[in-house]
C-alpha cells in the first residue's frame, strides 16, 4: 500500500477518457488500495484513478456515515433524478470550491474487486461523491458544471494566482 501523487487541474490525463478494466489482475487490486491509502491521506472522501496517473474506470468512496470505503470497477449510472445543489471540491483542484448542480440520486451498478455485481441506490452525498468521480473518468472536471462566469472566474485566477500546495480546509474534496 502507498500513498500516491495526486494529478493537478491542467495535467493532460485529467482530461483523457479513461479506458475500461477488463480482468481484475493483482495490478487493479494494488492500484485500488493505494487510491484508498490516498483518499484518506489527502483527507478526500472519493478518488478517481486518472487523479494518481491511471486512465482506468476505477473509483474508490468513502460513505462518511457508515465509514465504508468501496471499490468501483467500471462504474456506470443505470438511474438518477431529481435535483440538488452543494459546494464541491476536488483534490485535484485545491483550495477550489463551488456550488455544482447534479442528478439528486443515482443508481450506479459496477463491479467490485471480487469481480462481483454491485448496485448502489444512492442519495445526499454519497450520490454526489459517485457522480463527481465518475466524471472523472470522462475528463469531466467539477468547474465544468459551472455557469460560464463563475468557471471564468476560477480559471482566470488558478491563471494569475496558480493552486496552493496545501491548502487549510479542505473538508469535501474529491
Ligand atoms: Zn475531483
Amino acid at each position: 500500500m502507498a500513498v500516491l501523487s495526486v494529478r493537478k487541474y491542467g495535467d493532460p490525463l485529467l482530461r483523457r477518457r479513461a479506458e475500461a478494466i477488463g480482468a481484475i489482475t493483482p495490478e487493479v487490486r494494488t492500484l485500488a488500495g493505494d487510491m484508498i491509502d490516498t483518499m484518506y491521506d489527502e483527507v478526500g472522501i472519493g478518488l478517481a484513478a486518472p487523479q494518481v496517473g491511471a486512465s482506468l474506470r476505477l473509483i474508490v468512496v468513502a460513505d462518511a456515515q457508515t465509514r465504508d470505503t468501496r471499490v468501483l470497477v467500471n462504474p456506470a449510472i443505470t438511474a438518477g433524478g431529481g435535483e440538488a445543489t452543494a459546494e464541491e471540491g476536488c483534490l485535484s483542484l485545491p483550495g477550489v470550491f463551488a456550488p455544482v448542480t447534479r442528478p439528486a440520486w443515482v443508481v450506479v451498478e459496477a463491479r467490485d474487486l471480487d469481480d462481483g455485481k454491485l448496485v448502489l441506490d444512492a442519495r445526499g452525498l454519497l450520490a454526489r461523491v459517485l457522480q463527481h468521480e465518475m466524471d472523472h473518468l470522462d475528463g469531466v472536471l467539477f468547474i465544468d458544471r459551472l455557469d460560464p462566469v463563475t468557471r471564468d472566474r476560477i480559471k482566470r485566477k488558478i491563471k494569475k494566482d496558480g493552486l496552493p500546495d496545501d491548502v487549510g480546509h479542505r473538508a469535501f474534496a474529491l
